[in-house]
């Protein structure tokens, strides 16, 4: 029988656990639900949940979405992109659309869309011209992509491809000299494409506790209580608290797919740097559907450099779990979701967005207080 989240809630204050521990989550969605749900008041003061890297939105890099731009503006195509994608700033001069959104208002077709099946579904109604899928996402948005190509596509439909896999950017935090958690809380529905054994590394290599979960407060409790137990009992393992959805071994189909349509490369996070193993690229097989390879002169290799948050934006701190959102000092000054500075604030799932809509309204930069509400 499944357990309330009052349950686990008196579990966990049960087991006793007084020194500090830092729980980090790598899922927008475990964030989200954390946030609104207001957990972190609910647990004891001395357990910290820390967001980490779990917003695809946040990471994709600012060269991939000024190559976006660039074809919008310049190509007779029709450019398709996940909703969130379109008001994610980029580093242009200040008279030049700094986002696709602006690009939009300057007169490229740009539409924004939900799935790959309405990227199809545009391609089909508009067979006389190309469209161009900008795909960015985690291995849960990369897999239909994937499967959309496999299945076969329209020979009009292209995809600028921005696909990332989660698990190498814990696996570069854990191999870093300061990690900066102590437990894991591992993406459920990652987890449900991949198989939960992806995280195996995380306790096997790094002697971490970690547990996967859900987006319900249950199941997040759950796990919180599974890896303050594991702390306890110096007994470290993977457990999965999402059992109803995250089978062993994953979607076997969708990872077959995405191994015959992509396969994995180095790639750069925005304001990370290039985290080995961390990307996908299409195989040459699909390359007639390869925006890259059909328009290869939008690639700008001046634009693949590191460190190129907005002025002043600390996402890429916010991305790795070193400060919590309100320690920017833009947070709520110069930075809100009406007027957001960076993707962090732009996403649905990026923590400074998510941490505002949830109500948070202090500004602790640098420990000063300073109510932005
Ligand atoms: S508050 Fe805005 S400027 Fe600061 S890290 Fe978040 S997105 Fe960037």
């Amino acid at each position: 029988m499944r357990q309330t989240a009052e349950f686990w809630l008196e579990a966990l204050q049960g087991l006793g656990i007084e020194k500090p521990v830092r729980i980090m989550n790598v899922c927008g969605g475990h964030e989200r639900s954390i946030s609104m749900a207001g957990l972190r008041s609910a647990i004891p003061d001395n357990i910290e949940l820390v967001p980490g890297p779990g917003c695809p939105v946040c990471i994709c890099p600012e060269e991939d979405v000024f190559e976006a731009i660039q074809l919008a503006l310049n190509e007779d195509i029709i450019l398709v992109a996940f909703g969130d994608m379109l008001r994610v700033p980029v580093n242009a001069p200040k008279s030049e659309p700094r986002s696709l959104e602006q690009a939009r208002a300057a007169g490229a077709d740009i539409r924004p869309i939900a799935s790959p099946t309405e990227a199809v579904r545009i391609a089909c109604d508009n067979a006389d011209r190309k469209i161009v899928f900008f795909a960015a996402g985690f291995e849960t948005t990369t897999a239909p992509v994937a499967a959309m190509l496999a299945e076969g596509a329209p020979a009009n439909l292209l995809v600028l491809l921005s696909g990332r896999l989660t698990w190498p950017a814990v696996s570069m935090l854990l191999e870093s000299e300061a990690p900066g958690f102590d437990a894991l809380i591992a993406p459920g529905h990652v987890s449900t494409v991949m198989g939960p054994e992806e995280w195996e590394f995380v306790v096997d290599r790094h002697d971490i506790p970690a547990a996967v979960a859900g987006f319900r407060p249950d199941t997040l409790l759950a796990a919180m209580y599974s890896v303050l137990r594991q702390l306890r009992d110096k007994r470290h393992f993977l457990d999965n608290c999402y059992p109803e959805v995250v089978r062993p071994g994953g979607n076997t189909a969708a990872q077959r797919q995405l191994d015959e349509v992509m396969q994995v490369d180095d790639a750069n996070w925005r304001g990370v740097g290039v985290i080995p193993d961390s990307g996908y690229v299409l195989r040459e097989r699909y390359a007639a559907h390869d925006a890259r390879k059909q328009f290869p002169s939008y690639a700008d290799d001046s634009r693949k450099r590191v460190g190129e948050m907005p002025p002043g934006c600390d996402c890429a701190k916010v991305v790795l779990g070193k400060i919590y959102p309100n320690q920017c000092r833009l947070y709520g000054v110069a930075c809100t979701p009406r007027k957001p500075i960076g993707p962090c604030m732009v996403s649905d799932e990026g923590a400074c967005r998510i941490w505002w809509a949830s109500g948070y309204r202090e500004n602790e930069w640098e420990g000063r207080r300073q109510s932005v509400g």
